[in-house]
């Protein structure tokens, strides 16, 4: 039996995605998982919340509670990721989160496992396959072409700049140490000063866990890294710990070695927009990665990089850079490594699992749109 108003949690599932430059269809299994989580009197405090950017005391006056009442909603609504934070000009100031990036990433990322968040993960998994129902034609070249139209709002930088190339000329090693300004680590030391790194449960993993399923590349459960005033929220609320930039580079560095892509998100999605996050994504686990792998999503990323074979001569035919690839843009033919140019998002993954020196990677600024995996096409069931 549903708890809530469904008419109110669509009302509530509008207003969040409007908090977003990317929001996520309002369907009757959305509703559901908004279900899962809410009670009817905190449907009625968001709602009466608006979209509003207030503080706790303007916000207590807004919704027509009893104050003891309004601070218990209020606290249980941060713990679930819906209500978040920013400190500005001294002052916190709150507002309703976007359903993603926002309430579905928070909720998972402080690693508990309570019978609740269990169920908020079986219903999202029922959720994102419900997606998969919207894979056909003409629906999938109708998606395909509104989000291809979409502002891009993934951005890759690679962890480490590697060696930059010529093609048909010689490899050029990287001499210098100094990491270019597109990389993560450099971006990572822009806030060690202040204090404002911390590390969070990987939503997606952690969702995955919960429903019973392994990461096939084992990366690390606390493996997000957050940012700026989004770190301050995270702590304050209990979601993360701060660390040093030691820390979070060998994070960045243990998940590279396992197979991670390092996607950088940004305030409201936007990318002109300063940096919120920095996941560690796979291709199996990651709700963005992960679902475009089994046929749910499309992806539309801006990236610096590409991957190129420079001396096809000498590979093996291992097949590692194959497997490592979260987007199987290479291929073997005849045993030899092939990088489809238009396919690949430049993680530089291949590059650093090549032991042959058979890829290496050039700076190249692209968007790169991936069109939904047609199911016949599909990596992962
Ligand atoms: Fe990454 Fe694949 Fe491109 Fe290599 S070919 S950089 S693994 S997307």
């Amino acid at each position: 039996m549903p708890k809530n108003n469904y008419f109110k949690l669509a009302r509530l599932a509008f207003m969040m995605n409007s908090q977003s430059s990317s929001s996520i269809p309002v369907t009757f299994t959305l509703l559901k998982v908004f279900d899962s989580v809410l009670s009817p009197q905190e449907v009625e405090f968001l709602l009466s919340m608006g979209k509003d950017t207030a503080t706790s005391d303007a916000i207590f006056k807004k919704v027509n509670m009893p104050y003891d009442k309004a601070c218990e909603i209020f606290s249980s609504l941060i713990a679930k990721g819906m209500i978040w934070s920013k400190v500005h000009e001294g002052q916190e100031l709150f507002s309703v989160s976007p359903i993603m990036l926002g309430w579905f990433e928070v909720y998972l990322c402080n690693g508990s496992t309570t019978s609740e968040k269990r169920e908020f993960a079986h219903y999202l998994t029922r959720l994102f396959n419900s997606w998969k129902k919207y894979n056909v034609t003409p629906l999938r070249q109708l998606r395909n072409w509104i989000n291809k139209n979409n502002v891009p709002h993934n951005v890759i930088k690679p962890a480490s700049p590697g060696k930059k190339i010529v093609i048909n000329e010689a490899i050029v090693p990287e001499t210098s140490q100094v990491l270019p300004s597109t990389s993560i680590n450099e971006l990572i030391a822009r806030y060690s000063d202040e204090g404002l790194i911390a590390v969070v449960h990987c939503f997606c993993r952690q969702w995955k866990t919960m429903e019973g399923i392994a990461c096939k590349l084992k990366m690390p459960l606390e493996a997000c890294i957050v940012l700026g005033k989004f770190s301050e929220h995270a702590v304050k609320y209990g979601f993360g710990r701060f660390i040093s930039k030691e820390e979070a580079a060998k994070i960045i560095d243990e998940t590279k070695k396992k197979g991670g892509v390092h996607i950088v998100w940004h305030d409201k999605d936007q990318i002109d927009k300063e940096e919120i996050a920095i996941c560690n994504c796979c291709w199996d686990c990651c709700g963005v990665l992960g679902s475009y792998n089994r046929g749910i999503n499309s992806l539309h990323f801006k990236t610096f990089y590409c991957a190129y074979i420079v001396q096809q001569e000498k590979c093996t035919g291992c097949g590692l850079c194959v497997t490592y690839c979260p987007v199987r843009a290479i291929t073997l033919q005849n045993n030899k490594p092939v990088i489809d140019k238009n396919v690949c998002i430049g993680c530089l993954q291949c590059y650093h699992k090549c032991k042959k020196d058979v890829i290496a990677i050039q700076q190249e600024e692209r968007e790169v749109f991936l069109p939904l995996l047609k199911p016949s096409q599909i990596r992962v069931p």
